[in-house]
C-alpha cells in the first residue's frame, strides 16, 4: 500500500487548522483523512482514530483528554471538530470495572465530554483510551481480514507480520475488547501494533505520522504475504471495475424479478409493499469468482467483519445454475433460492433467539445480496446509497474470499453466535429505529416530459418526498441540466434517461435502463405533452397528428410498458397521468390539444379498470395555468401564450395575472402544487383509483364530478 504522507500537505493542515485547533489535532485530521481515503482500509465507515492531548479546563488548569472520532463522521472527510474530547482520566479508571454494556459505555462517554453538545464518540473509545500511546489508528484493512478470516488465520498473521505485532483472537467488539487490548499490551508493552482477528488492525505512535506509517507498513506486509502465498497479483485494495462485463439484456430482465421478490409485504392494505433498491455488481473478477469451482460454499459464508452485518445480513442468497433462457423457470429458481435463504435465516434466529436483547426486533428475513452465476451479485438497500454500500462490500468480500481460496486457505468467518449478537447489537438498532421513512421511500418514479416546467417541478417534489426519480425527456441540454439540478438536491436518488414517448423501443429502453440501475420502476408520471393553437377549420393535419403521437400514442405506450413491467415485478404500481381542465372544459381554437388530451385521459381511465386487479392504481391530475418552474418556461404556454396575449392586449405578466384572477381562489398555480397532487396519489393515503384531482384554483366549468 502506498504511503501517501506529504510534508507539504501536513504543513497545509497545520496552517489551516493549527491556530484554532492545535497542531496535534490538525495532523490528526490530516492522517485520518489519508486513512479514510483508502477504501480497502475503511470501507463505509469502518475505522476510527484518536489523539491524546492536554487542554485547559474552565479553571485554567491542564486537563488530559482523548480527542476521538465521533460517530457520524467519515474518516475520509473528518474535520477537526469531528474528533471530540473526552476526559482521559475517567476513561482509564473504567478499566477497574469488569463489564459495561454498549449503552453504559455511551453514558460514560457522553457524561465525560468536554462539550455537552458534541456528537457521541466512537463506541471503540475505551479501547483507544487504554492504549498508552498518543496517536492511535484503527482500520478494518481488507488484506488483514483476508489473513485472519481463514482456518489457522492467527498463525498466518504472525507469519506475515512478525513477532512485534500482537495477534488478538476474536473478541466481541465493545468493552471486552478494551480489556483484552489493555491486557495484551501489558504483556507485550513494546509491541508496534495489534491485529484483532476477524475485525481489524490498530497501530499507534507518538506522532500522527508514526502511527500512520505503522498502519501502511503493516498493511503492506499483509499484502506482500498474501500475494506471495496466492501467487496472484493484488486483486484486493480498491479494485473497482464497476460496469464491466454487463450483460445488459439479462440484467434488465432479471432485476425487476429479484426486486419484486425482495420487496416485503406490510400490513397496510393501501401500501402493501416496502420495496428495496438494487445495485448490480457485474465486475469481471466477481462474475468469474461466481463461476469458479466451489464458488457457492466459498461465497455463501459470513462477512469479513461484523461491521458489515447490518448492511449485508450474515450470508448472501445463491441461485444455482440460473436458467437464463427460460423466464418462468428462472423466476421459480430465484423464488426457491430466496425461500431457502429465508429458511436458513429463520432457523439461525431461532437457534439464538434467547440472546436477543430487550427491545430489539429482528430484521425482515430477506437477503441483501443475491448471487447469480453468469450475471453477478444483486445488492439490495433501502435506498440507492444503501444499495451502493452493499455493492461495495460485496465486491470487496468476494475478492478477499477468492484471495483466500487462491492461497489454498479455507474461509473462516465469525462464529454464528457472534454474528447473531452483532446483528442485533442494541446501539445499531436504536439508530435504525430513529430513522423515519419519508412517504415515498423505496419507490422508483419515472417522469416523462421531465425537462419542462411541470415535469421538472414534479421531479423536485418527488425527490423531496423521498422517491427515487427517473427524469426522462428527449435527449438534450434540457434533460442534462435537469439532472444536474436534481442531483444537487440528492446525488443518489436522481437519474435521467432519454425517452421519446412516441417510440415503443425508446420507451422499452428507458424502462430497461432503470431496471439495470435500480432494479425496476414502481410508478410512472405520464406528463409529456404537446399543444397547438388552431381552429378546426384551419387545422393542419400534420400538426394534429404530431399531437396525437405525443399525447395519445405516448400515453398508450407508457401505459402498456408500465403494465408489463409492473406484472414482471409483481408488487403493484402507480400511474399518474397529467391531464388538463380542457378535458372537461375544452376551448375554441384548442381542439387538437383538448381532443388528444381527452383521448389520453380516457386511456388512463381504461387502465384504471384493467390494472386494478394487480394493485396498479391510475389517477389523473389536472393543472391549469402553470407558466414556468424556476428557469424552465412551460412549452404549452410558449405555444398558447402569444395568441392569448394578443387577443386580450396583455403582456406576459398581465396574462399570468389574468389567469390567476380567473380562478375561484385567485391562486397562482405552480408546478410545486402539481407535484404535491402527484405525491398524494403515489403515497396512497386513501384507496382511490381513477380520480382526477384539479390543481387549478377552482374552475367551476372544469371541475370533474
Ligand atoms: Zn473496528
Amino acid at each position: 500500500m502506498q504511503n501517501r504522507w506529504s510534508d507539504a500537505d501536513a504543513a497545509g493542515f497545520v496552517a489551516r487548522y493549527g491556530a484554532e485547533w492545535g497542531e496535534d489535532l490538525a495532523l490528526r485530521t490530516y492522517t485520518s483523512q489519508l486513512l479514510g481515503g483508502e477504501v480497502s482500509l475503511v470501507l463505509h465507515g469502518g475505522g476510527n482514530t484518536s489523539v491524546k492531548r492536554t487542554v485547559t479546563d474552565r479553571f485554567g488548569d491542564p486537563l488530559e483528554v482523548i480527542a476521538i472520532k465521533a460517530s457520524g463522521y467519515d474518516l475520509a472527510t473528518v474535520p477537526p471538530e469531528g474528533h471530540v474530547a473526552v476526559r482521559l482520566d475517567h476513561l482509564r479508571r473504567l478499566r477497574s470495572i469488569p463489564e459495561l454494556s454498549d449503552e453504559e459505555i455511551v453514558n460514560e462517554l457522553r457524561t465525560h465530554l468536554l462539550d455537552a453538545g458534541a456528537p457521541t464518540p466512537s463506541i471503540e473509545t475505551p479501547v483507544h483510551a487504554l492504549v498508552p500511546h498518543r496517536y492511535v489508528d484503527h482500520t478494518h484493512a481488507d488484506v488483514v481480514l483476508a489473513l485472519t478470516n481463514q482456518v489457522g488465520g492467527d498463525d498466518l498473521v504472525r507469519a506475515a507480520m512478525g513477532p512485534d505485532v500482537i495477534v488478538l483472537p476474536y473478541v466481541f467488539p465493545g468493552f471486552g475488547l478494551a480489556h483484552a487490548v489493555a491486557d495484551a499490551l501489558d504483556a507485550q508493552p513494546d509491541a508496534i501494533a495489534m491485529v484483532w482477528s476477524k475485525h481489524g488492525v490498530m497501530t499507534w505512535g507518538d506522532t500522527a505520522r508514526g502511527s500512520y506509517d505503522a498502519m501502511i507498513d503493516l498493511v503492506t506486509r499483509a499484502e506482500t504475504f498474501l500475494n506471495s502465498r496466492s501467487g496472484r497479483g493484488p486483486v484486493l485494495s480498491g479494485t473497482d471495475s464497476r460496469g464491466q462485463n454487463e450483460d445488459l439484456g439479462r440484467l434488465a430482465r432479471v432485476m425487476p424479478v429479484v426486486r419484486g421478490l425482495l420487496a416485503r409485504s406490510t400490513d397496510d392494505a393501501d401500501r402493501p409493499w416496502r420495496r428495496v433498491i438494487l445495485e448490480a455488481v457485474t465486475d469481471e473478477d466477481v462474475v468469474g469468482a461466481l463461476e469458479g469451482p466451489g464458488a457457492r460454499s466459498l461465497l455463501v459464508s459470513p462477512p469479513l467483519t461484523t461491521d458489515h452485518l447490518i448492511r449485508t445480513r450474515p450470508w448472501p442468497a445463491w441461485v444455482d445454475d440460473p436458467a437464463w433462457g427460460d423466464t418462468d423457470r428462472l423466476r421459480a429458481q430465484i423464488e426457491a433460492a430466496l425461500g431457502e435463504w429465508r429458511g436458513h435465516y429463520e432457523a439461525y434466529l431461532d437457534r439464538h433467539r434467547d440472546r436477543l436483547p430487550d427491545g430489539v426486533a429482528t430484521f425482515p428475513p430477506t437477503p441483501r445480496m443475491v448471487m447469480l452465476p453468469g450475471l453477478g451479485v444483486l445488492c439490495a438497500g433501502d435506498d440507492a446509497a444503501d444499495a451502493r454500500v452493499v455493492a461495495d462490500i460485496a465486491r470487496q468480500t468476494v475478492q478477499a474470499k477468492v484471495q483466500i481460496a487462491a492461497m489454498g486457505g479455507t474461509y473462516d468467518g465469525v462464529s454464528e453466535a457472534h454474528l447473531f449478537d452483532m446483528e442485533h447489537r442494541t446501539l445499531q438498532h436504536a439508530k435504525l429505529r430513529a430513522a423515519v421513512d419519508p412517504p415515498l421511500a423505496g419507490q422508483v418514479v419515472l417522469v416523462t416530459g421531465a425537462a419542462g416546467a411541470i415535469g421538472s417541478g414534479i421531479c423536485a417534489g418527488l425527490l423531496a418526498d423521498g422517491a427515487h426519480v427517473v427524469a426522462t425527456d428527449l435527449a438534450g441540454p434540457g434533460l442534462d441540466s435537469l439532472l444536474t439540478s436534481l442531483q444537487a438536491i440528492d446525488t443518489h436518488r436522481a437519474l435521467a434517461t432519454p425517452l421519446d414517448v412516441t417510440d415503443p423501443d425508446s420507451v422499452a429502453a428507458a424502462f430497461n435502463a432503470v431496471s439495470r440501475a435500480w432494479g425496476g420502476v414502481d410508478a410512472v408520471v405520464v406528463n409529456a405533452g404537446l399543444a397547438h393553437v388552431s381552429s378546426l377549420a384551419e387545422m393542419d393535419l400534420d400538426r394534429f397528428r404530431a399531437l396525437e403521437r405525443v399525447n395519445v400514442d405516448g400515453t398508450l405506450l407508457l401505459l402498456r410498458e408500465a403494465a408489463n413491467h409492473f406484472a414482471r415485478q409483481g408488487t403493484g404500481g402507480d400511474i399518474v397521468a397529467v391531464s388538463t381542465k380542457n378535458v372537461f372544459a375544452p376551448g375554441a381554437g384548442f381542439g387538437a390539444y383538448s381532443a388528444t388530451k381527452a383521448a389520453a385521459h380516457q386511456l388512463a381511465r381504461i387502465a384504471t379498470l384493467e390494472l386494478a386487479p394487480q394493485d396498479v392504481r391510475v389517477n389523473m391530475v389536472a393543472p391549469d395555468a402553470v407558466f414556468s418552474h424556476e428557469d424552465r418556461p412551460s412549452g404549452l404556454w410558449a405555444e398558447v401564450g402569444p395568441g392569448r396575449m394578443k387577443a386580450r392586449g396583455l403582456d406576459a405578466e398581465g396574462l399570468e395575472a389574468y389567469y390567476q384572477d380567473r380562478n375561484l381562489l385567485k391562486a397562482k398555480i405552480t408546478a410545486a402544487h402539481v407535484a404535491k397532487a402527484v405525491c398524494f396519489f403515489l403515497a396512497r393515503p386513501t384507496p382511490t383509483p381513477g380520480a382526477t384531482l384539479p390543481v387549478d384554483g377552482g374552475l367551476p366549468d372544469a371541475t370533474p364530478r
